[in-house]
């Protein structure tokens, strides 16, 4: 299925832009964001992804095609949230928040274009441009 996933391509673009990402490490809408905070305010929250493992943020993300299911996101959503720490805020309906954030993640790929680069920008994702060829490579596993 369709996932969102780390990438630096396009970084730069925007002159508040910024990576700390493992590229193609899969990403999720950080847990908490600050109140008040504009799009392109100090801290960044509203325009970054976090990633599901490293937990660092990165404002650029790739869609790609990668074998994972529904339940497999939202248990790699939840590990991600004990990793760092969220868990106990999240508290014991982890489980359906894991659900909801992995079928918000899963629609909001589906809405956009395969191995297309994209910038968050708050509550949308802004096209920059589409992917190498190869990346698309990498994507589906195709050895160079
Ligand atoms: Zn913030």
């Amino acid at each position: 299925m369709k996932i969102l996933v780390a990438t630096k391509a396009t970084q730069g673009k925007r002159t508040n832009d910024f990576s700390f990402a493992t590229e193609g490490e899969p990403v999720m809408i950080p847990v908490m964001e600050c109140d008040g905070e504009p799009v392109d305010g100090h801290c960044g929250c509203r325009r970054a992804m976090a990633e599901l493992e490293s937990h660092s943020a990165t404002t650029t993300v790739k869609v790609v095609e990668r074998d994972l299911t529904p339940r497999r996101l939202e248990l790699l959503i939840r590990k991600s949230w004990q990793q760092a720490g969220w868990a106990k805020l999240v508290g014991a309906r982890i489980e359906g928040h894991a659900r909801d954030e992995a079928q918000r993640l899963i629609r909001l790929a589906q809405a956009m274009r395969l191995h297309g680069v994209y910038g968050r920008r708050g509550e949308s994702m802004e096209f920059r441009g589409m992917g190498s060829a190869e990346d698309a490579a990498v994507d589906a596993g195709v050895p160079r």
